[in-house]
């Protein structure tokens, strides 16, 4: 049997046990995917843990996506993002994967979207990194706008970096300019997950544009239905949990995932 399995801290409210669990169930994989909630400073050593006890696969969340590469050997990706959210023990050192950024691409892929153009990212934490990264990668030019726009510049700052990097930085209050002639807008602020609030002015919205939302609970945002009413394509952050789960599977396994059904066992819970 293989073991797969999340560290987090706290990981007690997890979607990804249910959504792996399916997949493995549809495809008759011998395998299970477990939670651990390893001490707060000891996400590289609970790696090392894993890979000691034979684990096949790890995910990993808050607050141990950067303290994990020191344990592992980070894919181009994760290494500019700067963060790991899935552990591959197949390879020795074991390899370091971002799939945050494929969430986005992948959900942004499946809706139909095409990735050329300018794209905004609103908000410059770990989901704006990866979303950043993931454009520039995917070919985009990168507008980040932060509320604190130090933070969008350091951001901006990495993309550049990067092997395909086109990126500038704002404050919030140039949303309506950066947007004017966007092809994307991703939401990677937590505004709308406590209160029926949207980060962006609904009417700088509009119909050519495709708009992803990361936050997920709830799955139905003010931002999200203020892109319906502009017309715009909206992309709900259940799609984002479920392809950088879906593409962590892929790593893991070398199947093809089982789309589907894993998005089932996820929105049956959201
Ligand atoms: P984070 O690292 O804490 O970053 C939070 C971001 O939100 C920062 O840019 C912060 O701006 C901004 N922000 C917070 N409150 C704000 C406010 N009142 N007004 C304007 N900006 C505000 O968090 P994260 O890990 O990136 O997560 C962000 C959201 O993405 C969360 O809702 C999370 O659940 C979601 N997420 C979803 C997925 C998915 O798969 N769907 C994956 C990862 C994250 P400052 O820099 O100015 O503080």
């Amino acid at each position: 049997m293989q073991v797969y399995g999340l560290i987090g801290n706290p990981v007690g409210h997890s979607l990804s046990p249910p959504m792996h669990e399916a997949a493995y169930e549809a495809l008759g994989l011998d395998a299970r995917y477990v939670t651990f909630e390893p001490p707060e400073k000891e996400g590289a050593a609970a790696v090392e843990s894993a890979a000691t006890l034979g684990v096949a696969g790890l995910n990993v969340t808050i607050p141990f996506k950067e303290q994990v590469l020191a344990a592992v050997e980070p894919a181009p990706l994760a290494e500019r993002v700067g963060a790991v959210n899935t552990v591959d023990f197949g390879t020795d050192p074991p390899t370091g994967y971002n799939t945050d950024t494929a969430g986005v691409t992948r959900a942004l892929a499946h809706h139909d979207v095409a990735l050329d153009g300018p794209a905004v990212v609103v908000g410059a934490g770990g989901a704006g990194r990866a979303a950043a990264a993931a454009l520039a990668d995917a070919g985009m030019t990168v507008r980040v706008a932060n509320r604190t726009v130090e933070r969008a510049e350091q951001l901006a700052a990495a993309v550049d970096a990067g092997p395909d990097g086109a990126a500038t930085a704002h404050g919030l209050d140039a949303l309506p300019n950066l947007l004017a002639d966007a092809a994307v807008l991703v939401n990677a602020t937590s505004v709308g997950m406590e209160e029926d609030v949207s980060p962006v002015p609904a009417d700088a919205l509009h119909a050519d544009l495709a708009v992803l939302d990361a936050v997920y609970s709830p799955v139905e945002t003010r931002l999200l239905r203020e892109a319906v009413t502009a017309g715009a394509t909206a992309v709900d952050g259940a799609w984002m949990l479920l392809y950088q789960g879906v593409e962590a599977f892929e790593r893991w396994t070398g199947r093809e995932a089982p789309v589907a059904v894993m998005n089932d066992a996820l929105r049956a819970r959201l």
